[in-house]
């Protein structure tokens, strides 16, 4: 599958070292030579994803930098630092371990623009121009990658190190035996943390399902509990996601990691948030606290890290767990938001659970309706019909907002069906809404 986030499939299947020489070998010709770095989790794939991605990059005459298992927000800060004409992330995220994918970076470490990444998948079926023995691209390493990364994230300016260090937290991990493993706990070593690693592995052999979702993470409650921890942090394999469990040995749900810490960042710095069209209505909430506005972007790290650079947004993300901390990067990463949380509850001087309890809850549903395309795109017509009281946003199919609700309803790209998603206070009333609104939707259309 190949689209804008990058190009994926299960290894042996969709995904082989023909198809792989095929778009890595066009990115090195889209990048114009010149460096690439190139990172990867701890899939077991990847040393093999990653022999074809460097033999086609320095095939076209690109000097390949191997990061070796990083986290993919270290890759795209290592794009910058070694001033390269891109970067390949070798990674499939969350989804499980057979799968593995490539994620291209643009020269400003950043992934590639929606219309960068068209351009290129319009090229990959072009005649591969190989370069002779002069001129191949030269192979090289840099181990100090993720050191630099956790410095850049000491170095958050506004992050007070002494009160975070002298409050000796106790955190448990949950690395999912993918790339976090070798470097979550290096940072929360640096910010003076008793650690307790579970997962700690680079195996690449999934201890669970990978995305850190609160049904996948049973395991990091129990263990917050046993170990009587002020906190559990989860992260998906490539590390730009990030879950946390408060000393109540409970997930408080992805969609709060980038509450907290805007809760956080905007006390100091005031600015308006950029979070993308799905993300919670709490930092709505939030933002009214600080007398701030909330930008919504379509969903995608690009479209919410480009908007925070145009508006220089303090603080902002994706409500699953993907915490954009501009001093860092435009880009979402895990352990800047480990850094955030840390920050928060240090000068709070408060417990999670507690912080946690003064903040309004809201609850999503979710639900697909199944028809022809044809009928999906009627039905689609239909909706600002049945929802003339909203403001509606088309930015990626129709967000209709009021002031204590919203619905998202979108087309999948993929498959015949709509998604509709609702949040509001509770879990009966989002429910409703959403049955209301498909119920009104098909009566429409038949
Ligand atoms: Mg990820």
């Amino acid at each position: 599958m190949a689209g804008v986030s990058g190009v994926r499939g299960v290894f042996g299947e969709s995904l082989d070292p023909v198809v792989i020489t095929k778009y890595a070998s066009r990115f090195g010709k889209l990048c114009g030579g010149g460096k690439i770095v190139v990172g990867r989790d701890s899939r077991t794939t990847g040393p093999a994803v990653f022999a074809a991605v460097s033999s086609a990059l320095m095939s076209v005459g690109c000097d390949v930098i191997d990061l070796g298992i990083v986290a993919t927000p270290t890759v795209l800060l290592a794009v910058k630092h070694h001033q390269a004409s891109g970067g390949i992330a070798i990674t499939a995220s969350h989804n499980p371990p057979q799968w593995n994918a490539m994620k291209f970076i643009d020269n400003d470490g950043m992934f590639l623009s929606a219309e960068k990444a068209a351009k290129f998948l319009a090229s990959v079926e072009e005649a591969p121009d190989w370069v002779n023995w002069e001129a191949i691209g030269k192979l090289s390493k840099d181990e100090a990658a993720i050191q630099r990364h956790i410095q850049r994230i000491m170095d958050i300016p506004y992050l007070n190190l002494e009160k975070i260090k002298n409050s000796k937290f106790k955190v448990v991990l949950d690395s999912v035996n993918g790339a976090g493993g070798l470097c979550s706990p290096l940072l929360l070593k640096a910010l003076g943390c008793e650690v307790v690693e579970i997962n700690s592995e680079p195996s690449g052999i999934f201890a669970h399902p990978a995305e850190p979702l609160n049904h996948n993470l049973v395991q990091l409650e129990e263990a917050v509990l046993a170990h009587d921890a002020d906190l559990g942090f989860a992260t998906d394999p490539d590390v730009d996601r990030l879950s946390i469990v408060g000393d109540h040995g409970r997930c408080i749900g992805e969609e709060l990691t980038v509450a907290l810490a805007e809760l956080f960042v905007l006390a100091k710095h005031p600015g308006d948030l950029v979070v993308n069209l799905s993300s919670s209505m709490i930092s709505d909430y939030i933002a009214e606290q600080y007398g701030v506005q909330v930008h919504r972007t379509k969903v995608g790290e690009i479209n919410v890290g480009k908007k925070m650079q145009e508006l220089s947004s303090p603080i902002g993300g994706e409500g699953n767990g993907g915490v954009i901390c501009p001093p860092v990067n435009y880009t979402r990463d895990a352990m800047a938001g480990m850094a955030l949380i840390l920050g928060l509850l240090a000068e709070r001087d408060t417990k999670l659970s507690a912080l946690v309890d003064e903040l309004p809850k809201y609850f999503f549903a979710k639900a697909k309706i199944e028809r022809s395309f044809e009928d999906l795109n009627k039905i689609m017509s239909l909706v600002p019909q049945i929802l003339q009281d909203y403001a509606l946003d088309t930015q990626d199919g129709i967000k209709a907002t009021r002031k204590d609700h919203w619905i998202h309803i979108r087309k999948s790209g993929t498959e015949p069906i709509i998604r509709v998603y609702v949040e509001s206070e509770s879990v009966q009333r989002s429910h409703e809404i959403c049955d209301t609104t498909i119920k009104n939707l098909l009566d429409r259309l038949s």
